[in-house]
């Protein structure tokens, strides 16, 4: 059944090969988390009447800034795989153009409706050259991010995106995700959230609280308690805006693997590459998934 919240938003109904409704990857019923609809807010007003409907039919709601927790790309075969077996069985085609990994857009509660954030409300709202800060709408991929600031001649500066540069720079830290530099956690790296409590107000975290201010993205505690923690990894809050710390352009990248044929050896390992990382300004572990 359709839904639509409001006359000015479009709304999806509910369709069997669309991976926004259901679970590509499911491992139960292929019905049990299918959502009832998706709806695409192209502002954070527009978010707002969708919190205040739902409150008001008592609908649960599943924000996703992309849905995208894999790009699928020819260089992930498993992925691929997993995709066609998953089409098969519901025979359906497979999603080749559309993204599959950890999980998907699905709701984890059956008839949410779905708000994708990410397809209208996708632009980047300032890159500053001099902060080294950038403030993003949900639909801005990592991909995104880096080509505006190449296309801006900004060589001094990088960004740290995770392993695949398609999911969102939002979306990732909110999880958060982790990169590959001194930058790599996300989330410690970004700078002020606007965000849609359940009662439909909006917040603005750090110094976007205090009205006409222009550091919004370079100073993330504000006055007072710090609350961004809350809206990580939760469901306290749609998050429409984010600032995020960009890195300087270090000169060179390098990454290192370690091989070892016993797997008693690997305590003795993990000493010296942990050593590696508090000892050296440059140099960032990761443990591989
Ligand atoms: C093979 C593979 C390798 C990967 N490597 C890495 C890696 O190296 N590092 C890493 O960090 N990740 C990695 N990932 C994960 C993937 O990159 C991220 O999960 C992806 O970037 C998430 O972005 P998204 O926009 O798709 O998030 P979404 O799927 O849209 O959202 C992620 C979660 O946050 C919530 N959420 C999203 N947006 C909002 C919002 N605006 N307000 C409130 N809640 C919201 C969603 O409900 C969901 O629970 C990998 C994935 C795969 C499959």
């Amino acid at each position: 059944m359709p839904v639509f919240v409001c006359s000015e938003l479009r709304s999806d109904t509910l369709h069997d090969t669309d991976p926004n409704t259901h679970d590509m990857m499911t491992v139960l019923d292929e019905e049990e988390f299918v959502a009832s609809a998706v709806v695409y807010p192209g502002s954070t007003e527009e978010v707002q009447k969708i919190v205040l409907w739902a409150n008001q039919h008592v609908v649960p709601l599943f924000p996703i800034s992309m849905g995208r927790n894999c790009e699928m790309l020819p260089a992930r075969p498993l992925i691929l795989l997993l995709s066609v077996v998953a089409a098969l069985r519901r025979q359906t085609d497979p999603y080749l153009p559309r993204s599959v990994g950890y999980g998907g857009a699905a709701p984890r509660v059956r008839g949410s409706v779905v708000v994708d954030l990410g397809r209208r409300m996708n632009q980047i709202l300032d890159i500053n050259p001099d902060d080294y800060t950038c403030l993003v709408e949900p639909g801005v991929s990592y991909y995104a991010l880096y080509e505006a600031v190449q296309a801006r001649g900004y060589d001094h500066m990088w960004i740290d995106p995770p392993d695949l540069g398609g999911g969102s720079v939002i979306g990732n830290a909110l999880d958060r995700g982790v990169g590959y530099t001194p930058y790599g956690d996300h989330w410690a790296c970004h700078s002020g959230l606007e965000v849609v409590l359940p009662t439909g107000e909006i917040i603005r975290t750090g110094m976007g609280a205090l009205p006409g201010n222009n550091t919004w993205q370079t100073f993330p505690y504000g006055f007072g308690p710090y609350s961004d923690g809350i809206f990580s990894q939760s469901n306290f809050g749609i998050v429409t805006k984010m600032g995020m710390t960009l890195m300087p352009n270090p000169g060179g990248y390098e990454s290192f693997m370690y091989t070892f044929q016993k797997e008693e050896d690997l305590a003795q390992l993990v000493r010296p590459v942990a050593q590696t990382r508090s000892q050296s300004h440059g140099v960032h572990k990761e443990a591989p998934y």
